[in-house]
């Protein structure tokens, strides 16, 4: 009998989780598993994901909009997922629906060094925004958040413990959470409010957004002299411990960077 894992979204065409997790299964030898696409509108998104475990599902990524539902929904939840307010793994076990957040350790999987100590500009206030925000606290980084809207960045600093800002701040880190760059290829980074500083030598910028051929924002930050970590790094490392909350199993991770990177998009 087929097992499915899937990811829940609206939109979810964008996502690569299929082609990349269908990689690591079938490397991994788990033949009857298959991680299909569920495009799923607001308002059936609950009542679905209660159904998936009857149709073999053994769990889902969840995307936006949906990770706060995610973790409402769920009957467990980890105390990452419940400190973030987000969910973005679902597993279905013993009758029950346990809820995780990869995407927290997966940024800080994705760094090349471990962030103790240096300070951090998080832009956006959503659900990469508090996921990133709470990762680098707890890992002992100095943390900034500002959004476009700057009650949300208020609300999410005095909730996580951090600090919120409305301008530019310099840093030694930045992760973009915003969802610009997503959608418009020409979108640009310049609405960002970014510290001259924050792009030269010496600096980690990090892109959550991830495109084909990188993102703007990123190629500015290599051209200035930055360090620079991409979206799909996060998305391979939050992908490989998803995989190994489903299966048990030590995520294939070359199998996934090779079909996150060089398989397109539909
Ligand atoms: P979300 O909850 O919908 O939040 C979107 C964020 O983007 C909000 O902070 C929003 O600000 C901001 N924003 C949207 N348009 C903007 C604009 N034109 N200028 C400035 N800020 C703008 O989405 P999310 O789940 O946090 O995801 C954010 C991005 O991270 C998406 O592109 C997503 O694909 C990516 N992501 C990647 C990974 C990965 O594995 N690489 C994991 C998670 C997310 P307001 O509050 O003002 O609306």
């Amino acid at each position: 009998m087929t097992t499915y894992l899937g990811v829940c979204g609206w939109p979810v065409a964008h996502s690569r989780s299929p082609q990349m997790h269908n990689a690591a299964l079938a490397a991994a030898g788990l033949e009857d598993w298959r991680y299909l696409r569920l495009p799923l509108p607001p308002g059936l998104f609950e009542e679905t994901v209660r159904a998936l475990p009857a149709a073999g599902f053994r769990g889902v990524n969840v995307t936006i909009p949906h990770k706060q539902a995610a973790l409402a929904l769920a009957d467990r939840a980890s105390d990452a997922a419940r400190a973030i307010g987000a969910a973005n793994t679902l597993t279905f076990e013993a009758g029950a629906i346990h809820a995780d957040n990869t995407d927290a350790p997966g940024l800080l999987a994705a760094l090349p060094f471990a962030p103790a100590g240096r300070s951090a500009l998080v832009l956006g206030a959503g659900g990469a925004g508090r996921a990133a925000a709470w990762a680098l606290r707890e890992a002992g980084a100095e943390v900034a958040v500002w959004n476009r809207t700057p009650e949300r960045a208020t609300a999410l600093a005095a909730e996580l413990g951090v600090r919120a800002v409305t301008a530019a701040t310099a840093a030694d880190i930045v992760v973009n959470c915003t969802s610009v760059g997503l959608h418009e290829p020409e979108a640009t980074f310049k609405a960002l409010p970014l510290h001259a500083d924050s792009l030269g030598a010496g600096s980690l910028v990090v892109d959550m957004v991830y495109r084909v051929g990188g993102t703007q924002l990123l190629e500015a930050a290599r051209t200035r002299g930055a360090s620079v970590v991409d979206g799909l790094e996060i998305l391979i490392a939050q992908g490989a411990a998803s995989f190994g909350r489903w299966t048990g199993l030590e995520a294939p991770r070359e199998a996934m960077r090779k079909a996150a990177t060089t398989i397109a998009t539909p």
